[in-house]
């Protein structure tokens, strides 16, 4: 069967004087929706709600794998504890509570998740991590890492890591279509993959079946090889998790 995978979306509350009065509207790049449906998955798109905390958990009894994307804007500062020092937008509180509290009963039923980007940021936010709010100016000596989609930079992928298990290499090439990055990893999380300049570039969850951040983006290079490997290996973990909550 194949696993049924929610996908969270961005969101324009339309009533932001940033967004010019425009309607509000939900929306998410095809590109994750095509890599899970080629890869052998169902994807299923999560809009933002009022009512998160009521949602989450009859949301998650219907998935069996959870996508977090990444997105233009980024993680509003005070959700781990500083104040804005640089400027950028931030996302809409709405998209920011969702994600949170679908993360946080993922991470109790033992459903896998994938973190692209913004997600993997928001897994580490969501577990009490802090971000850098602009690496050009904050990391010493950090390499430009908005390059967009084409591979940009190479990663070292830590050996004995979930991360080192699916991809099977030491070494990826990657694109970087990010200027924030993980600086505090929260509890509960490891690095698996850093970029040559120290940029943390990969995080997963310690004892857990699948609870995988990565920093770069596989949905634009999908069908490369190793994007393909790693979107399966999420879709393989997805499908157990199915069976077992069946037989449960
Ligand atoms: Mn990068």
């Amino acid at each position: 069967m194949r696993p049924i995978i929610g996908i969270t979306s961005d969101y324009n509350g339309g009533d932001r004087p940033e967004f010019g009065g425009k309607i509000a509207t939900c929306f998410l790049r095809d590109r994750y929706v095509h890599a899970i449906e080629t890869t052998g998955g169902i994807p299923l798109i999560l809009p933002p709600l009022d009512l998160p905390s009521r949602s989450a958990r009859l949301i998650l009894d219907r998935l069996d794998g959870l996508l977090l994307t990444g997105s233009g804007p980024d993680i509003d500062p005070a959700l781990y504890g500083e104040r804005r020092r640089f400027r950028f937008k931030t996302i809409d509180p709405k998209r920011f509570s969702l994600e949170r509290e679908l993360v946080r009963y993922a991470l109790k039923r033992e459903m896998p998740i994938l973190g692209i980007c913004g997600g993997m940021q928001l897994l580490n936010v969501a577990a009490g991590g802090s971000l850098y709010q602009d690496i050009k100016n904050q990391v010493p000596k950090a390499m430009q890492h908005q390059r967009g989609g084409k591979p940009a930079h190479l990663i070292s992928v830590k050996p004995g890591t979930l991360l080192s298990k699916v991809m099977k290499r030491d070494e990826l090439r990657v694109n970087s279509a990010h200027h924030q990055g993980v600086k505090q990893v929260a509890a509960g999380y490891r690095v698996n993959a850093e970029a040559p300049d120290g940029v943390i570039e990969g995080i997963e969850a310690v004892g857990h079946p699948f609870v995988l951040g990565v920093q770069w983006h596989p949905e634009f290079l999908n069908p490369d090889d190793r994007s393909t490997i790693l979107f399966k290996a999420f879709l393989k973990i997805a499908a157990r998790y199915r069976k077992n909550e069946t037989q449960r």
